[in-house]
């Protein structure tokens, strides 16, 4: 499968597959594939002619603190494995072929940047929704899969096309876990295993809120300490947020009427790994 490098390659492609009819869609990544990645190419693979796996690890979403030189990069081993799991094409562009000298224009998302993973990591969206609409505007999907453990990503992409007027579908694929409930992650390879052993419990904080809603619960503050209590004494990680905030907009709920967002990020004491995940209540996001 060919890896293209060049972002007017890329364009003029995909612009010749729509023009003879083909349908194109585009599952934004940053490498270091697993089954999550593979399950959203999987998706999209069965409802576009042409999937277009997007690598890049992009920089300016990266706080100055934060990992982007350990970032795991691992091109060749993941285009076999895109390959095989339904990738026509990956598009893998050089830093400066997405950010030339003098790069200017940024993507500001108002209102839902703010709380959950924006509130600690200053920038993060402005990045993300940067780079997702040049690899729109460069890919030309009709169609773009992202999946529901970057839930926040999710509603400020969706909220991007909305506002923009972008032709582009959003498809939100369900999170991949391991068999003891953690969510897959590039970042998982981080951890030592003191932690890897502990951290499914960040799972079962967010099942055992499920649990409460299940039975009837709906006020949002004893669904966020039930949360809370099932990490109070872990020994290799701690809470950053427990939110429980609303689908659309994720403002925070005192009460769930209809639907909620319940989201956790947590660090790891050792190696300072972050890990998020969520669930849904009531409906999908
Ligand atoms: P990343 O490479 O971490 O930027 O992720 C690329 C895409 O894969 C995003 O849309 C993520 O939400 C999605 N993704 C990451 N981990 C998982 C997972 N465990 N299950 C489903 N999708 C995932």
């Amino acid at each position: 499968m060919k890896i293209i490098s060049s972002h007017t390659e890329m364009k003029n492609l995909s612009l010749t597959y729509r023009r003879s009819g083909r349908t194109v869609g585009l599952v934004p990544t940053m490498g270091a594939l697993h089954e999550g990645h593979l399950s959203l190419i999987k998706r999209a693979a069965e409802q576009v002619d042409i999937t277009v796996t997007s690598i890049f690890v992009n920089p300016i979403q990266f706080g100055p603190k934060e990992d982007l030189d350990k970032y795991p990069r691992t091109l060749e081993r993941d285009r076999e494995l895109a390959e095989a799991a339904g990738s026509d094409l990956i598009f893998a562009p050089s830093l400066k072929d997405i950010y030339p000298e003098n790069y200017s224009t940024f993507i500001e998302v108002e209102n839902v940047t703010e709380t959950l993973c924006g509130a600690n990591r200053p920038g993060h969206f402005r990045g993300v929704a940067t780079v997702v609409l040049k690899l729109f505007n460069i890919v030309c999907p009709q169609v773009a899969v992202f999946g529901q453990k970057d839930a926040q990503q999710v509603v400020v992409i969706r909220r991007m096309i909305n506002d923009l007027n972008l032709s582009v579908q959003l498809e939100v694929a369900p999170i991949v876990r391991e068999e003891d409930g953690l969510a897959l992650s590039s970042r998982n390879q981080y951890l030592s295993d003191r932690e890897r052993a502990e951290v499914p419990r960040i799972y079962e904080g967010l099942r055992s809120a499920r649990d409460l809603y299940e039975k009837g619960e709906r006020s949002a503050s004893k669904i966020r300490q039930k949360v809370l209590s099932v990490y109070s004494d872990a020994e290799n990680f701690i809470p950053e947020y427990v939110e429980v905030a609303d689908l659309d907009l994720l403002k925070p709920l005192q009460n769930i009427d209809s639907t909620a967002l319940v989201a956790v990020a947590c660090r790891t004491k050792e190696s300072g790994t972050r890990i998020i995940d969520n669930i849904t209540l009531g409906g999908d996001l």
